[in-house]
């Protein structure tokens, strides 16, 4: 998880955390809110693929790495995590899209940032989209990573650190050792 730890002084593109901060605000809120160890380890991994992407990978207008959510799963399924984390991890974007279809409020609190990447990933989805998004097994899961996504931007708040979650991501990889 180094390329995490690393990410403390990485900005969280056009919010007012680091990519770190964010990392472990967004897997506090998991893990408060009694998450299965797969949705918090997504939700400090969701928006790796960020991290891990080379430096001329396509850029969302300065709002990011286009696709980062299918080369975070990717980087991670690469790295011997499970694969309903990385499709969590994957399904973070589809999360906002449904939420952004969905929900009138949900997209009016979206920050400034998050309205500009929708726009790339495709923006609210359409009424088919949305049903097919609702038959999908993780969908419940994939619309809560999406709440503790959006939760986890606040400026002073002080959560554990990436330590704290050493042994469930050490659980986690002896489990789905191949
Ligand atoms: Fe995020």
């Amino acid at each position: 998880m180094s390329v995490l730890q690393d990410a403390d002084t990485a900005g969280y593109i056009g919010e007012p955390v680091s990519q770190l901060s964010h990392a472990l605000q967004c897997a506090h809120f998991a893990r408060k809110s009694g998450a299965s160890d797969t949705l918090i380890i997504a939700a400090l991994c969701h928006d790796i693929g960020h991290l891990v992407a080379g430096p001329d990978a396509p850029q969302m207008d300065g709002l990011g790495v286009v696709d980062h959510e299918n080369l975070g799963a990717a980087f991670l399924r690469a790295r011997g995590f499970s694969q309903p984390v990385c499709e969590l991890v994957r399904g973070h974007v589809q999360g906002k899209r449904y939420l952004a279809f969905k929900s009138e409020t949900y997209r009016a609190a979206l920050s400034l940032a998050s309205r500009g990447t929708l726009t790339f990933q495709g923006g609210p989805m359409s009424p088919q989209q949305a049903a097919m998004f609702e038959a999908d097994p993780l969908f419940e899961e994939k619309v809560r990573l999406r709440r503790f996504d959006e939760a986890a931007k606040e400026r002073d708040l002080v959560v554990a650190p990436l330590a704290a979650y050493t042994p469930i991501l050490q659980r986690h990889l002896a489990e789905h050792a191949v």
